[in-house]
């Protein structure tokens, strides 16, 4: 089995939902576990959402609630009908009216601890995953949306919690039976603690959710599909002449992720490591060209790329 996980951009409307679901329409046969990060800046919505709320601006924030509301019906309404229509309004509508009280209880209490703002922030991902699988049903794919706050439980880290490998193992073996041309959809970023309450596994955190589900399902491989061609020798917006690695080490894939290259989530290659797990970073806008591929090993050839950090502060203290 594969999994393969889609970030923000790749799913941040109908065309591009399409396109995901086409890349995993391609790998059918291969028994795809699809995981989810929540439409484009949807989560920064939720953030904003939440931070206008204690300040005692509901106002703002219920606009702010409203607009994210309205791109997600539109998205539904646009290439939905039938029984997957229904489906997908009704809970995107039960999702809103949970989220909104939500907002309110923030609002009265001009507070959020960060448990309440990983309840909130994980709105995102639970719209964007009953979206694809509704979607993915639509074209006549078979296809079952997991929880993943049942499957992954962490520690009591509200806002970057750590899995618990051995019981979200079981949890997720009990739940998944991957099978040729039958498409799991999965949330990213999101979990819950033994006690039920949700939690999140730190911001950019859906690609650590693909390798935890990769690990427990011993995956042959898991793809990171998102906005630039694999991992590059620099930030591709910062300069642009940048080119892609095709090979890279587990180590120093982790050390780059570390030093600020947020193409993947620092903690990704953790559980891909013990089992040796290939994770390949790929586009979603050009899915045959060139990626990368994190491996045990790689060729060593020097300096083989520049990463960094901003809004740093050096301290530096003498005796
Ligand atoms: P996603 O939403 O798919 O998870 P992210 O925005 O988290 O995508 O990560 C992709 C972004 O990471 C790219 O758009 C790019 O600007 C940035 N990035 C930073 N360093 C690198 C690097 N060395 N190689 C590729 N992308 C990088
Ligand atoms: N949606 C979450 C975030 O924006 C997780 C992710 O995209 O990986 O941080
Ligand atoms: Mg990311």
């Amino acid at each position: 089995m594969i999994v393969m996980k889609f970030g923000g951009t790749s799913v941040q409307n109908t065309e591009m939902i399409d396109k995901a679901i086409n890349i995993a329409e391609k790998q059918l046969d291969r028994a795809p576990l699809l995981i989810s990060s929540a439409m484009g800046k949807t989560t920064d919505k939720l953030v904003a959402m939440s931070e206008f709320a204690v300040e005692g601006n509901a106002e703002k924030a219920f606009s702010i609630l409203e607009e994210v509301k309205t791109s997600h019906f539109e998205t539904i309404k646009s290439f939905l009908s039938g029984e997957n229509l229904k489906f997908a309004t009704e809970r995107a509508e039960k999702l809103f009216e949970e989220l909104s009280s939500l907002i309110n209880g923030l609002s009265l209490l001009k507070e959020c601890s960060p448990r309440s703002s990983d309840t909130v922030l994980a709105f995102g991902e639970l719209l964007s995953t009953t979206i694809i699988s509704a979607r993915a049903k639509e074209r006549g794919i078979d296809c079952t949306l997991l929880d993943s706050r049942q499957l992954i439980k962490t520690d009591d880290n509200f806002t970057s919690a750590l899995p618990l490998m051995d019981k979200s193992g079981e949890l997720i073996r009990g739940a998944v039976t991957p099978m040729p041309n039958k498409l799991y959809v999965a949330q990213g970023f999101i979990a819950s603690n033994m006690n039920g309450a949700t939690t999140t596994l730190g911001r950019g955190g859906s690609d650590y959710s693909a390798t935890i589900y990769g690990a427990s399902l011993d995956a042959e491989e898991v793809q990171i599909w998102t906005d630039v061609n694999g991992i590059m020798t620099s930030d591709p917006r910062i300069i642009p002449s940048a080119r892609t690695i095709p090979q890279i080490s587990y180590d120093e894939a982790a050390e780059l992720a570390f030093f600020g290259a947020k193409v993947v989530h620092p903690s990704t290659i953790i559980p891909a490591v013990d089992r040796k797990i290939p994770v390949l970073v790929k586009s979603t806008k050009d899915p045959d060209g060139a990626y990368t591929t994190i491996a045990p090993t790689s060729e060593s050839i020097g300096l083989k790329a520049i990463s960094s950090k901003s809004n740093i502060t050096l301290l530096e203290i003498k005796t």
